[in-house]
């Protein structure tokens, strides 16, 4: 929960908010509970502007997914470093807690790769082309090559 009341915000400097949430703060939500069990990291500025506050700074995690094109699992880190909120002053307290739930959504991959060159899988096989050299590809290369007439030159007239 990231919890403070109107009162905390200083007129001059504001508010400062830095801290480390468990990735329990994601529980509400079933979509981000799977894929993210690391803990979330924020660092936010909170000003007011008269009927309004603004709540700037970043939010960062890391998220546990699977590969799109290999399938393997990996971890990844994801950070918004530019969080731009104006949200309506309420009376005494603001929970922040659902507005960075959001945040933290928009920078879930839809379609995670594991890195920009990751090879996928193989189309024969099915193996993991990341880490082994199947051969297949290879192998369907050299029998189109192999030249018709050979076996000709092995037959005894
Ligand atoms: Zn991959
Ligand atoms: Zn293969």
């Amino acid at each position: 929960m990231i919890v403070f009341s109107i009162s905390d915000i200083h007129n001059v400097e504001g508010l400062s908010l830095k801290g480390t949430l468990s990735a329990e703060f994601l529980s509400t939500n079933q979509e981000l509970s799977k894929i993210c069990k690391d803990e979330i990291d924020y660092n936010l500025q909170i000003i007011e502007i008269s009927e309004n506050i603004l709540v700037t700074g970043e939010i960062s995690t890391t998220i546990s997914e699977n590969c799109t094109k290999c399938l393997e699992s990996f971890k990844q880190p994801i950070k918004n470093n530019n969080i731009n909120l104006l949200i309506e002053k309420p009376e005494k307290e603001v929970d922040l807690s659902e507005l960075l739930r959001d945040e933290l959504t928009y920078l879930f991959p839809i379609y995670p790769i594991c890195c920009e060159s990751c090879k996928g899988l193989c189309s024969l096989c099915g193996g993991n082309l990341n880490n082994k050299n199947c051969k297949c590809i290879l192998e369907v290369f050299e029998t189109e090559e192999k030249n018709p007439w050979d076996a000709l030159e092995n037959l005894s007239i």
